[in-house]
């Protein structure tokens, strides 16, 4: 049967953590009694991550995996799952388990009426110097961008597949999902979401390697909201 509903999860050297995962996303969906179908997308991880999906494979049914041939970044692993997904429905999250798959039902639930749900973490689980500089980058881009998003650093979302097909395709638009479907003026919901700490893995971002990647983004962004088209069609 055709999946209803796809859940899309990058993953790069997730390795000790997707057997949980893969695990509670089941948990979370499998009761809500739709078809669907969970897509890794293995962004050429180099640790054990190829091997655990191609065991859990055999147990999951529903899960899909797509290998990249080398590391292409989390935009492009988000692209490329939004590309395969089957669902009409599409849920995203990262595979760290700093989201908290519970929260898909209610997700689901927001998006009757909606376009997209974004989820907004309650609690943030990480740093001082982490949950600042989100705050600032949180700040700074709303006022770039006009957006008017609390959170868009958060992974948790859930959008109508078709909002997802004309994005446009640089490495970095996955922090600007929700700003660009504010733009296509998109119904969009917030919603408070769990947040984790980190357990396993690494994370692989930094403040350099964000802070200076997100400015140059942002420069691109409002350009791109100078040149936004923009029209209604009266019949
Ligand atoms: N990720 C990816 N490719 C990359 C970097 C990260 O697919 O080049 C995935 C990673 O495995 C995780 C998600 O993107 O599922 C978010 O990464 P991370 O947890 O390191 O980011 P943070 O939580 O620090 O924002
Ligand atoms: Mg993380």
């Amino acid at each position: 049967m055709e999946p209803r509903l796809s859940v899309v999860v990058p993953a790069y050297n997730e390795a000790p953590n997707l057997p949980t995962l893969v695990r509670e996303i089941e948990e979370a969906v499998a009761p809500l009694g739709e078809p669907w179908e969970l897509v890794v997308v293995d962004d050429g991880s180099t640790d054990d991550t190829p091997a655990v999906l191609d065991s859990l494979g055999r147990s999951h049914p529903s899960l899909r995996v797509l290998r990249f041939a080398g590391n292409a970044g989390q935009s492009a692993a988000f692209l490329a799952g939004f590309a395969a997904a089957r669902g009409k429905v599409v849920v995203t999250l990262d595979a760290d388990l700093q989201n908290n798959p519970a929260d898909i039902p209610e997700l689901l639930r927001q998006l009757e009426g909606k376009d997209a749900v974004l989820g907004v973490r309650r609690r943030r689980r990480d740093s001082a110097l982490r949950r600042l500089s989100s705050r600032t980058a949180n700040a700074v881009r709303r006022g770039v961008t006009g957006d008017g998003l609390a959170d868009v650093g958060c992974s948790l979302k859930a959008f109508r597949r078709e909002h997802l097909l004309d994005l446009p395709r640089f490495n970095g638009v996955h922090r600007f999902f929700g700003t660009l479907l504010v733009w296509k003026g998109c119904r969009i919901a917030e919603v408070p979401v769990d947040h984790r700490p980190r357990r396993a893995g690494e994370a692989k971002y930094n403040l350099r390697n964000r802070a200076f990647r997100t400015l140059l983004d942002l420069i691109a962004m409002r350009w791109l909201r100078s040149r936004w088209v923009r029209y209604e069609i009266e019949r």
